[in-house]
């Protein structure tokens, strides 16, 4: 997922790495995928990006961003599993889930 151009402000304490990737744990189970790997680290220009290979990365920023925004961003990586583009399906599918779990 791509970060906006204009910078972000932290509204919020970040979380631990552990409690973020529990999260994106809780979330694949959700939806069904099993990332084969999670990662953190600080990104110039995404939020996060998943491999071909199931490997999902995440931006360190991400930490302190908004519950939302977060689950926005976790949601988006995860769907990538199923679906490799951000064509119909995944935004109908994407778009499911932020609703059914508000
Ligand atoms: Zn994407």
């Amino acid at each position: 997922m791509k970060k906006p151009v204009t910078g972000w402000i932290s509204l919020e304490e970040a979380i631990p790495p552990d409690i973020f990737k529990s999260e994106v744990l809780t979330w694949a189970k959700r939806i069904g995928v099993t990332p084969k790997e999670i990662h953190i680290r600080p990104m110039k220009r995404k939020w996060g990006s998943c491999s071909s290979t199931g490997r999902l990365t995440f931006n360190t920023e991400l930490l302190k961003q908004p519950a939302e925004f977060r689950r926005e961003v976790i949601v988006h990586e995860l769907l990538h599993l199923k679906v490799p583009n951000h064509g119909r399906l995944f935004r109908a599918l994407l778009q499911g889930y932020i609703e059914k779990y508000k």
